[in-house]
């Protein structure tokens, strides 16, 4: 499965270069990754959701568990029986009930981000289902996209190689 190159972020300085001919935009009320994929997740985002009143067994598919080699990454967010969905996504307005503490890999889709020393190298899948990759109202993957995606995620990631570097 070929990946796209669509930006790279330098996290000694945040700086970003980018390919300025490749768009996205999330398409409102698609839902088809809350369908499509299976989601792993992390202790954090069983944590977050627990914080918002859920028990983990009411969300946690504890017999699909992900491995990278032999390193358990963590189980599955359950899916709906019926329609293989998303238990957390509205069925009629195909929205997120849990949109602002979504699991990390929810975040991330359809991207993928790969560290490589000092640099985060992001990419997207080409043969993604995903309907917003190279949709024509959408913007390039920018320094002020990444920002305000995933700033969180990118000045953890900043700040600890200035720490490193004391
Ligand atoms: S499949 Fe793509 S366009 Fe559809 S909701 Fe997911 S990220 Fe948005």
């Amino acid at each position: 499965m070929e990946n796209r190159w669509v930006a790279t972020v330098h996290l000694d300085t945040l700086k970003v270069e980018y390919d300025p001919t490749f768009k996205f935009k999330c398409v409102e009320n698609c839902g088809l990754c809350c369908s499509n994929l299976d989601i792993p997740l992390r202790d954090e985002d069983v944590e977050t959701i627990e914080d918002l009143g859920y028990n983990a067994w009411e969300f946690v598919d504890y017999e699909k568990a992900f491995y990278r080699g032999d390193r358990f990454l963590g189980y599955a967010l359950k899916k709906r029986p019926l329609d293989d969905s998303c238990i957390f996504l509205d069925p009629e307005t195909k929205r997120c009930r849990i949109y602002d503490h979504r699991p990390l890999a929810c975040r991330l889709y359809p991207f993928i981000f790969i560290k490589n020393g000092n640099l985060m190298e992001v990419y997207v899948k080409e043969d993604t289902f995903c309907p917003g990759v190279g949709h024509p109202d959408g913007e390039p993957v920018t320094e002020e996209f990444l920002m305000r995606e995933y700033g969180d995620l990118l000045r953890k990631y900043h700040r600890d190689i200035v720490n490193q570097g004391r």
